[in-house]
């Protein structure tokens, strides 16, 4: 069993959305029991706001299960904006919580400040923040602030006839937000992560320091940012590597019955072989049998004729799932492949097309899928660089190995559908478990430190280093909930 004997699972937590008047509180920031500082006597007062409506929009996100208001609202025009707000509260007596909030996709709650600041770093894009240097003979590379989407990253690269080179699925996320996770999507296997393809980036510290950081120079702040889940800085500008882009490339989805020949394809794919066979993105997509009849009829993708043949091979192979590997080709070579004998599917596509497909998909997916959708990441280990704060699946002396990120994308429409979704994810983490299957989740979330010490393992010592550190106030990103402030450090110890 080569495939078991290689499977280390990542969970990528599912995301949620639940109907209004469900949303569960975070615990107040009784601690912090308002501002203690007069936000309106500092340079920034006028870039703050106060009014329900703006403290209303940031006291959520994607995933709707979390609602903490914030005090105030920064829309900063300049990093030196979010600098003297988060030195305002480190020298307070009693700092106030401060959160950057990217495109809020976040899915619990981990870009919200309850009783503190929402930074809203989509404000620092209004003005042009993208830089492209292509200078001949040189490694090309873009400069991008925290705050862009990728998207327009992706449009700004491609004047210049380039691209950066690792993707997540959907580009309507932030440069900042992704990078404090990971960044994952179906070039990792080759070029590992986003975090793994970013060359220097300048960081507004929990000091409100401006620092700028890369390998060679403030290592130490490099690496922590870098998956740190916004504890260690905001990231306001990264330096991002860039590679050739190809003008268009062949989509294509090979489909399987059996998930043993599926992974054994995958894992071939993204072996250094991949590179002979021209597979330049790879992922894989589970369709549960119940979605043919409870899912969208055709797809931007599928037509309504595929997604009848494909319930038809479901049906006659008895298979509880169709599984899918998705791929990017620069030209068709299959031949060494167990995909079912007629079930290929390709399309020609501009890159745009193929980089945004998820966007499209998205909407479908949005109107009628409860049934919601599996996908399966291949990716080798020693893509990632472990000095970088993200953690992944396997031993941590397991560098060759191969693992997969595993993303369980359900809706919840009602609280009850919620909490059947978080005893699966429970049931799913359990299983790992008692399998000893090395397993980790991502964008993570946990509700004691225990939880936390055990997620970084063997980093977990460090990171205390570099909060205390970088954010000795525990100031920033509170919605992640891993380090309590020194204000709620001391409510614990009197109460
Ligand atoms: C529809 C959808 C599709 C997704 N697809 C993928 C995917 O394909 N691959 C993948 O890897 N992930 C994916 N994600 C997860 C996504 O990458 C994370 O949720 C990411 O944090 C969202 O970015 P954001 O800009 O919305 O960040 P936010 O939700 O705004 O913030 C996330 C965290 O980072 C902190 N933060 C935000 N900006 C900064 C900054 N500039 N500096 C420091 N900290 C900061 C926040 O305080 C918060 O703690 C997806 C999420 C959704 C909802």
């Amino acid at each position: 069993m080569a495939v078991i004997r290689a499977l280390a699972l990542a969970i990528l937590s599912s995301f949620f959305s639940v109907a209004a008047g469900q949303l569960r509180p975070l615990p107040a920031a009784a601690a912090h029991g308002g501002l203690p500082v007069d936000l309106f006597s500092l340079s920034i007062a006028s870039k703050l706001r106060t009014d329900h409506n703006s403290t209303a929009k940031a006291s959520t996100d994607f995933g709707q299960m979390v609602k903490a208001a914030p005090a105030a609202v920064l829309h900063p025009s300049t990093p030196a904006d979010i600098a003297a707000l988060i030195r305002s509260s480190a020298a307070s007596p009693a700092p106030f919580p401060a959160a950057p909030r990217g495109q809020g996709h976040s899915w619990r709650g981990q870009a919200l400040a309850a009783g503190g600041v929402v930074v809203d770093m989509r404000a620092l894009g209004r003005r042009a923040r993208i830089n492209v240097s292509a200078a001949a003979g040189e490694e090309p590379y873009v400069d991008a602030g925290g705050e862009q989407l990728w998207i327009d990253v992706l449009h700004a690269a491609l004047k210049h006839g380039l691209a950066p080179r690792a993707w997540t699925d959907y580009l309507r996320l932030t440069v900042g937000g992704t990078l404090s996770n990971a960044g994952i999507g179906g070039q990792a296997f080759r070029y590992g992560p986003q975090i793994a393809n970013v060359h220097e980036l300048d960081v507004v510290t929990g000091t409100g320091e401006m620092v700028t950081c890369s390998r060679d120079k403030n290592a130490d702040l490099f690496f922590a940012a870098l998956g740190g889940l916004g504890q260690f800085g905001v990231i306001t500008r990264a330096r991002i590597r860039l590679e050739r882009a190809p003008k268009r490339v062949r989509w294509v989805r090979l489909a399987y019955s059996d998930v043993v020949s599926f992974t054994k394809d995958q894992e071939l794919l993204i072996s250094n072989r991949a590179s002979e066979a021209g597979f330049d993105y790879v992922e894989g997509q589970v369709q549960l049998n119940r979605s043919f009849a409870e899912g969208p009829k055709s797809t931007p993708f599928f037509s309504g004729g595929d997604m009848t043949r494909l319930a038809g091979f479901a049906s006659r192979t008895g298979a509880s799932a169709i599984y899918y590997i998705e791929a990017a080709i620069k030209w068709m070579y299959c031949w060494s492949l167990s995909f079912e004998p007629g079930f290929v599917f390709t399309k020609d596509v501009t890159y745009v097309q193929f980089l945004d497909r998820v966007r499209q998909e998205e909407q479908v997916l949005r109107d009628a899928n409860p049934a919601g959708i599996i996908l399966m990441y291949p990716m080798n280990k020693d893509r990632w660089d472990d000095r970088m704060t993200a953690v992944t699946a396997g031993g941590e002396d397991d560098d060759d190995g191969v693992f997969y990120a595993v993303g369980m994308l359900w809706s919840a429409l009602s609280a009850g559908d919620v909490e059947r979704l978080e005893r699966q994810n429970e049931a799913v983490l359990g299983f790992c478990d008692e399998a000893d299957i090395g397993c980790k989740q991502y964008l993570p979330h946990f509700t004691s430190q225990d939880g936390w010490r055990g997620h970084f393992g063997a980093k977990w010592e460090r990171l205390v280093e570099l909060k205390a550190k970088y954010d000795p106030h525990a100031i920033l990103s509170p919605g992640q909930r891993i380090f309590a402030s020194r204000a709620e450090k001391a409510g614990i110890a009197s109460s």
